[in-house]
């Protein structure tokens, strides 16, 4: 399904790239990042002839103003009728490319596949630190560079005391860091004007988790020996590199199948053959534990591994940028937006946990990091390696249909046994619960014997928050947000109501806004009411809760996973953000308190999550010595996904779920894009869409299958109401473009944002 790509020519590509290095070059065709969206031509100074490249950051005159701009094309004549127009570009920021062509390229693509304002791209691609230009980061050092006679130095000693002393320091004890003296700065510099002391800048890289230390490491190098397995797999990507074209592998690994030992292996050799790599993890969270990994694998290769993530400061993204640009750093670990690195040579891209939806931005422009990544792979003639323990639909179909090489790992490191999973039929559960509706009594017995062996548990339920919602069991009013068709949640701390979407909070009523009753109560748990139970059952347990809530605090989530690890912790209980990639050895129990919140939800991919969901959960459990086994609540206990978890079944989920797709007509089938209406007025809303949808069809009859508009399964976020039209079709790029100008002529009322959102993930 992620169509072929447009016939572009990866040959052209290079020879474009190094014509661009010929001084030949006198203009440039410049990409404004505030231009709306086209390229202006300039003339390229004498001064700076042989500098400039596609890629490079330029300040212009545009206007009356003056504004920065990217290089986009370079030509050595330019149209016949522009000549006497045409300006001369100001300034060259920096004397390298901040962007690679291939880069200029996947912007191009983005904003035409996605429907995104060039511009919008541009300033998504390039990092703010690396546009506006941060000031080096210098590190000074003092020596002494003359000797002086005893004589002179207590001809010294009597004039300036203190200058004779920081003389005699340097000289016995080499350089030393300016910052670090005591010395007034006065002192110093008349040791430096009189020659005696010099002083010698040298810029340093800010460079992120430069702490984490590979030797703390719990994968040294020389255990590890690759299995039968992980050698094919590796083979395989091998040989596409050494092809030396582009390819994108499938590496389908079950969790704990070493599948990260076969990533390493492709960098170490791309590296070891003057490449690069991008290494793409879905999660800031997971950055810190990948980075420690790289780090301590790739520790003789010569290279420096970096990080690329939204909480990183201004200084360590323009240094990690410019180290990346400069060819200095050659493998690079980030959540989604890392793609856009100007890595020099780029050869190979790994996205782990490829099926993670938090690989789509959710704003403009919406891209997938995971299709950006094959793309940019296409572009640059590099081989991409999507892993997963739970392949996307899409990624296992383009397998099928050979357009991506399929590699699988089908057995645990060592050959451990997956944990046997359990499922609680909540059904018959739920009547010898007393009191409480979150831990079924086996659940509860798992969880005591594991604190009585010093083993440890994960406990997974994707509801922050104490209740679902306040319910009146007399008429059945919820309580919802005032701005938002949602319920509101309890939240015990600070004893409010608070709404998930919108952060509105309220106070808890005492009575029934609607018919009085004094019954109303709680229904449902979240996080907080898990914790609170399990604090009562079991009070000797270490129990820490792990969501949105407890991790506003930078930094803390890896202290938690520090303390997990050394086993300060006993029971992690958390939303989705404790679901994947953690690998504690003493983990024997994975609990998910309630499977059936994903599974009944207006989504097509609702069973796909499920089935993921209950897969990565189970695959916390036993992944040490001491076997593991996981326990899953559920009022469903029939359904598919929960089936072919507990069976261990993959390809039958895949093959079952894509059949149903297939009998949908969704994707992998074909694309869907999402056009989404909102405004305050909702009859104004439900008009527009309709207006456009009958507008679209007069237009552009037979353009793709049209379904809805429909009210959205959120009908309304913060005062939005919201509507939205689904277009279904085999190919993206022909019909986005025609869409795209039928848009530009439909007169949209003032008070509506219309967006488009090509292969959503979030379809609420
Ligand atoms: P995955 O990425 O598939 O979840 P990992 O690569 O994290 O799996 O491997 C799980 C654990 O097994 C890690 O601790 C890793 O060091 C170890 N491991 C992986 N491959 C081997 C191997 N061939 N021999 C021994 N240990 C291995
Ligand atoms: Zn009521
Ligand atoms: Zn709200």
């Amino acid at each position: 399904m992620t169509e072929l790509f447009p016939a572009d020519d990866v040959s052209k590509l290079r020879s474009e790239a190094s014509s661009a290095s010929k001084a030949e070059a006198r203009y440039a065709r410049i990409m404004p990042f505030d231009g709306g969206g086209r390229a202006y031509t300039y003339a390229v100074p004498e001064s700076a002839a042989g500098r400039f490249f596609i890629g490079s950051l330029v300040k212009i005159p545009l206007g009356s103003r003056k504004t920065l701009g990217v290089v986009w094309e370079t030509e050595s004549i330019p149209e016949e009728k522009y000549v006497r127009k045409i300006r001369p570009i100001e300034q060259l920021c920096y004397d390298i490319p901040v962007l690679s062509p291939d880069a200029v390229k996947l912007c191009e693509w983005i904003a035409a596949y996605y429907a995104a304002p060039l511009n919008s791209v541009l300033q998504t691609m390039l990092p703010a630190a690396v546009r506006q230009g941060i000031r080096p980061l210098v590190e000074r050092t003092l020596f002494a560079i003359r000797e002086l006679s005893d004589d002179a130095l207590s001809a010294l000693k009597k004039r300036a005391k203190k200058q004779a002393e920081l003389y005699a320091l340097l000289r016995d004890n080499g350089p030393l860091l300016r910052n670090a003296l005591t010395f007034s700065p006065t002192v110093i510099n008349a040791l430096i004007l009189s020659g005696i002391v010099r002083e010698n800048a040298v810029p340093v890289s800010r460079v992120a988790y430069a702490d984490i230390e590979p030797q703390e490491n719990p994968h040294p190098i020389k255990t590890i020996k690759l299995n039968a397995e992980q050698d094919a797999a590796l083979t395989s990507i091998s040989r596409s590199l050494d092809a030396r074209c582009y390819r994108t592998h499938l590496l389908h690994g079950v969790t704990g199948s070493g599948k990260t030992e076969v990533y390493i292996g492709a960098i170490r050799k791309v590296l070891a053959e003057g490449g690069s790599a991008i290494f793409l993890v879905p999660e800031v969270a997971l950055t810190p534990q990948t980075v420690e990994r790289l780090r301590s694998r790739l520790g003789d290769c010569g290279t420096q591994v970096v990080v690329w993530h939204s909480h990183l400061s201004a200084g360590e993204r323009f240094d990690a940028w410019m180290d990346m640009a400069r060819g200095n750093a050659r493998v690079l670990v980030g959540a989604r937006s890392a793609i856009f690195a100007p890595m020099k040579n780029l050869r190979l891209i790994v996205v782990d946990e490829e099926h993670e939806p938090s690989f789509k931005q959710s704003e403009t422009p919406f891209y997938h990091g995971r299709d950006v990544a094959v793309y940019r792979a296409h572009l640059c003639g590099a081989v991409c390696v999507l892993g997963s323990a739970t392949p996307s639909l899409e990624s296992f179909y383009n397998a099928q249909i050979g357009k991506y090489t399929l590699n699988r790992i089908l057995k645990r490191v060592d050959n451990h046994a997956f944990p046997p999973m359990r499922i609680i039929d909540m059904r018959r559960e739920i009547l010898h619960m007393q009191g409480q509706t979150t831990f079924s009594r086996p659940m509860l017995e798992a969880i005591a014997e594991r604190l009585e062996g010093h083993e440890q548990c994960i406990l997974f339920l994707n509801r922050r928050g104490y209740s679902r919602a306040l319910i009146c069991p007399d008429c059945g009013h919820v309580i919802t947000c005032p701005h938002c068709s949602s319920a509101l949640t309890f939240h015990r701390e600070n004893q409010i109501l608070r709404c998930h979407l919108c952060d509105h909070s309220e106070s808890v009523p005492s009575r029934c806004p609607a018919c009085a009753s004094s019954n109303i109560r709680k229904k449902g748990f979240g996080t907080q009411r898990a914790e609170e139970i399990l604090a009562q059952r079991f009070p000797q347990a270490r129990i820490v809760r792990l969501d949105a809530d407890t991790m506003s605090k930078k930094n803390e989530f890896r202290k938690i996973l520090e303390q997990f690890r050394a086993g300060e912790i006993d029971i992690l209980l958390g939303t989705q953000m404790i679901a994947k990639g953690l690998d504690f050895p003493r983990v024997t129990l994975a609990g998910i308190l309630d499977a059936d919140l994903s599974l009944h939800v207006p989504d097509f991919r609702a069973a796909e999550r499920t089935f993921q969901l209950l897969v990565q959960v189970a695959g916390r459990a036993g992944r040490g010595q001491l076997d593991g086994e996981v326990l899953v609540q559920t009022f469903t206990p029939s359904a598919a996904p929960i089936q072919f978890a507990k069976r261990a079944e993959f390809d039958e989920f895949l093959e079952d779920e894509l059949a149903r797709r297939r009998e949908f007509r969704y994707p992998p089938e074909r694309h869907i894009i999402r056009h989404l209406f909102r405004g305050n007025d909702q009859k104004c809303v439900e008009e527009t869409a309709e207006a456009w949808a009958r507008f679209l069809e007069e237009n552009a009859p037979d353009l793709c299958e049209i379904r809805g508009p429909a009210p959205c399964p959120t009908e309304k976020i913060q005062d939005n109401f919201r509507f939205h039209l689904w277009y279904f079709c085999s190919r993206v790029t022909a019909i986005i473009g025609k869409i795209s100008r039928l848009r530009a002529s439909f007169p949209w009322p003032e008070n509506i944002i219309e967006i488009l959102d090509v292969d959503p993930m979030d379809v609420n």
